[in-house]
Parts: C-alpha cells; structure tokens; sequence
C-alpha cells in the first residue's frame, strides 16, 4: 500500500494561516511550484535554505508514494532592480558591469546554482523552465487580462490595475496587507507617472533605447514584469489550479499576490490550493542577502574561508543544521551552532554506520513500531523536520544498546528499525556520510605532509628520523612505498 494513504499529512496554509489536511487535486499526485533563483549572482546559504526547505518537501512526498511534478523556474528576464517597477535589469546590469552578454550572466550563475544544489544534495525539480522561455505565454496573459479590463496600457507599458481589481477580489489577502500599504516599489517618477495608482504593477514594460534585453510585443518593443513569469510557468506546466506553491517569506509581497491577482484574472480561478512560505536565514539577527554583503557563500562553508567561521563545514553538516529548524522559523547562522550541529550529526551517522551489524534476538524488548509511527507524525505535521530528526536520535540510541546487549530486538524489528533510520536520514533528509569523506581528504593531507618532512630528513641525511616517521606510519596502518616517482601510500 502506498504510504501516503496510511498517512494523513497537514500542510501550513499561509493564505488560510492554518494547518490544513493535504488533499491533492489528482489522488496520488502532488503539482509544486516554487520560485526559483535570478541568476545574476552566486546563491548565498539564505537562498540555499529556502531551496532545501523545499527540497524536503519534495523529498517527503516522494517518500509517502506521490508521483510529484516539481517545477523551479530560472528567473533570467524581467527582475528589476530592488524589486521595483523601473530601474536597471538584475541580469542586464551584471553584462553592462562585465561587459559580457546578458546570456553570459545567465549560463555563470544557473552552472553555479546547480552545482550548489547538487552539493548540498537538493535534487533537481522535475521541469527548470525560464522567463525567456515563455515570452510568448507572458504575453497572452497580458492580452488576457487587457481583454478582462483589468489592465490598461500607458506608453507602451501595460499595467494591472489593482484597485480595480480590489473592487471583486481582495488583493492582499496572503500577505495580510491592505490596499493603502500595498504601494509597489516605484522610485523613479518617470515609472510612477505612468500608472494610475501607485498600487499597480507592470505586466510588460516599454524597453528604453538602453535596455538590451527585448522582445517585440503588441504594446512594444519590450519585456515582461517579473511577476508574469511564474503565474505562465505554472499554469502552463501544472494547470490552471494546482496543489503546492511556494517560496521564501520575503516573495508574499508583491511578487506572490500579484501571482494570484494575474492568475484570478487571467485563468478566472484561484491559482493555488495551498501556499508554503519558508523563513529567513539570518546572519548577526540580519537576514541574509546579496545586496547588503550579509551573507555567507557556500564555498567559504566548504573552506572556512570567511572570517564569520572558526572552520569549514561539510554539505551534509549545513544541512543538518538547517534541517534542525522547522522550515517556518527563522534561523540565525553562526559558527558555534554549526559545531553542535557537526557533533550531533557526528553522532547520527555513527548511529547508522552500525546499523547492518545490529544483533537479531528471539524477542524484541523495545516498541519500535511505536517509533516509526512518531517519525511519520512529526513529518506528517507540517514537515516537522527538528522533531523528526529528535526521534531519530532516539533510534540510535536504540542501536546503541542493542550493540551493547542491553536491549532486543527479533528479526522483524531489526528491519524495521534499520529501514526507517536509512529511509529517514537519507531519502527524506537527505543526509550523506560526507564527514568520514571529509577526514579522509585531512587524513591524505597529513600523510603527504608527513612525507614530505621525511624526504627532507632524507635531504639532510637524517636517517633516524626518517626511519621513524616509516615506521610509527606502518604501526598506525599506514604504509609508505618509495618508488622512482616518489613516495606513495596505503592505508589498511
Ligand atoms: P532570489 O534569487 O533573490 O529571487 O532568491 C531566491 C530564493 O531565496 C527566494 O525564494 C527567496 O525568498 C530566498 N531567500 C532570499 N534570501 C533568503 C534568506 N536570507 N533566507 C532564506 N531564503 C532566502
Ligand atoms: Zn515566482
């Protein structure tokens, strides 16, 4: 039987601000969409949070048995500057300061995205469409919502017109805004002129001579609002309504209710059943951004090299320590969290490096369905992943006295245990014994240092010291080979 019929899961509704019972439009199937990244810069570990809050999502629900379509979108158009209705493009700007080719930008920074999200091990969405993918769609929805008189053009520019919109519909309703506070980012006059109130957002956006990145369109010669993109996307790839939509807390205003404003309009129905919403990675209390230079890369995690960490962290370490925060609260970063986080994970894998040699009994002295039933609530709760990963202690500690013949177990439950442990800690967290991986790479390095300081001896004919250094090596297991290349090793 597939898992998800025997597990009622609740999904935290940030439009109904409650938890909800989770009912797919199609039974055993999940449609999810979520924000990707503007590719004009490298992710910071903020923006990798959101994406793994994600990830276990997605992770979850292809455990529980859910066929899921994930679609990420590559935002490579269309995202201005501050989020704001005028300014420079992200992308086009990083060209003009590089003096490379806006598709330039983009291929950098979407190879670094996927190559940072392989090494935290976040699996990639089923479909990575883009915003220049879909000018066409962008702009049928434009058409759509001229035609439902919602939108008006303005020289060459198409807006939504939002108090219009606000008469039937309520515009604000997921960010908890009112319609007085719901002004949009328009610093330059020469963009708020244009609209009729400071409310409204641009659906497409007249091209200056300058502005490089273009497409011809019945209004203009010009290029989407960011907002456009997602509400195609989606609709394309997962329908007019569909289950999951998320993103990080910062994209609810504006970019989420415009989503739904544009949808509303265009397709006539509520686009999303049930909105997710992930917290901020603070850094100093601060949230982590590109702009403000609060942040951490996820190289400078790799190496320590930041003068905000005492060492460096492996991939599975930081996402241990993410996953220890439910994906809703906010969560500080700081090098001494990450040591705790390093230790108890130490401590997790410990637990399952022993979990094949477990001795089987006659009779089992421990409840371990019990168990296995309390990591499926925390998760079934809302994606509870610190709970979960508390139980998951408890698991080891299980292991450990069964190693140490202190508790039980009969054949059955010996599986049990062992399979909702590795289930767990790797399918659903996503987790991989990196840290032994890690002190193998120091433990390389100490030998070749090791080496060289004995070709030195060598050099100066030190021969007791040089004998020394081979012969404690081989007591410790470690065996050195001098050949015509040099010296070489084996560890035993
Ligand atoms: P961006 O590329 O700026 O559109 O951001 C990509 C994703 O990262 C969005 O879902 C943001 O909400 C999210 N994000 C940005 N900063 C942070 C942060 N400090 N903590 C968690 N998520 C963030
Ligand atoms: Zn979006």
């Amino acid at each position: 039987m597939d898992l998800y019929k025997k597990n009622q899961l609740k999904i935290y509704n940030s439009l109904a601000k409650e938890k909800q019972v989770f009912n797919p439009i199609n039974e055993g199937s999940v449609g999810m969409y979520v924000c990707g990244p503007t590719v004009y810069n490298n992710v910071h570990l903020g923006n990798v949070r959101t994406f793994m809050s994600f990830d276990l999502v997605f992770r979850y629900f292809r455990h529980l048995g859910y066929k899921v379509r994930y679609v990420r979108n590559i935002t490579d158009a269309g995202h201005l500057e501050n989020d704001a209705d005028v300014g420079e493009d992200r992308i086009a700007k990083k060209a003009r300061i590089e003096q490379i080719e806006p598709m330039e930008v983009v291929q950098r920074y979407t190879v670094d995205f996927h190559n940072t999200m392989q090494k935290f091990n976040n699996l990639p969405p089923s479909i990575e469409p883009t915003a220049t993918g879909h000018i066409l769609e962008q702009i049928e929805i434009v058409k759509d919502i001229l035609k439902k008189g919602m939108a008006y053009e303005t020289n060459g520019s198409v807006y939504f017109d939002v108090l219009k919109y606000n008469e039937s519909e309520q515009y604000g309703a997921l960010s908890g805004r009112n319609i007085e506070d719901s002004v949009h980012n328009t610093r330059a006059l020469e963009g708020q002129s244009e609209k009729k109130n400071p409310q409204d957002f641009a659906l497409w956006k007249k091209a200056s001579p300058e502005h490089i990145m273009r497409w011809p369109s019945p209004w203009s010669d010009g290029f989407p609002g960011w907002h456009l993109e997602c509400t195609a996307m989606s609709t394309k790839y997962l329908g007019e309504k569909f289950d999951i939509h998320g993103g990080g807390m910062d994209l609810k205003f504006p970019h989420h209710e415009c989503e739904i404003a544009q949808a509303n309009c265009s397709n006539g129905v509520a686009p999303v059943n049930y909105w997710m919403h992930a917290n901020m990675l603070t850094l100093n209390g601060q949230k982590m951004a590109k702009s403000t230079g609060n942040n951490i890369l996820p190289n400078e995690i790799f190496s320590g090299n930041n003068d905000k960490l005492d060492k460096a962290f492996s991939p599975s370490v930081t996402r241990f320590f993410m996953l220890q925060a439910h994906y809703r609260s906010n969560l500080d970063f700081s090098s001494e969290a990450m040591e705790a986080s390093e230790k108890g994970f130490q401590k997790l894998m410990q637990g399952i490096r022993l979990l094949d040699d477990l001795p089987v009994a006659t009779k089992s002295s421990l409840e371990i369905s019990n168990w296995v039933e309390n990591c499926y609530k925390a998760m079934n709760d809302d994606f509870n992943s610190p709970i979960l990963i508390a139980h998951l202690f408890e698991g080891v500690k299980y292991v450990n006295l069964l190693c140490d013949g202190k508790e039980s177990l009969q054949a059955g439950d010996v599986s049990l245990l062992q399979d909702t442990l590795k289930n767990f800690v790797y399918d659903v967290l996503g987790l991989v014994d990196d840290v032994s991986q890690v002190n193998s790479d120091k433990l390389n390095g100490v030998v070749a240092l090791l080496i060289r300081l004995r070709k030195e001896a060598r050099e100066n004919k030190n021969w007791a010291l040089s004998d020394q250094i081979r012969d404690e090596l081989l007591v410790l297991g470690v065996q050195l080979k001098d050949g015509k290349e040099g010296t070489t090793f084996s560890i035993n």
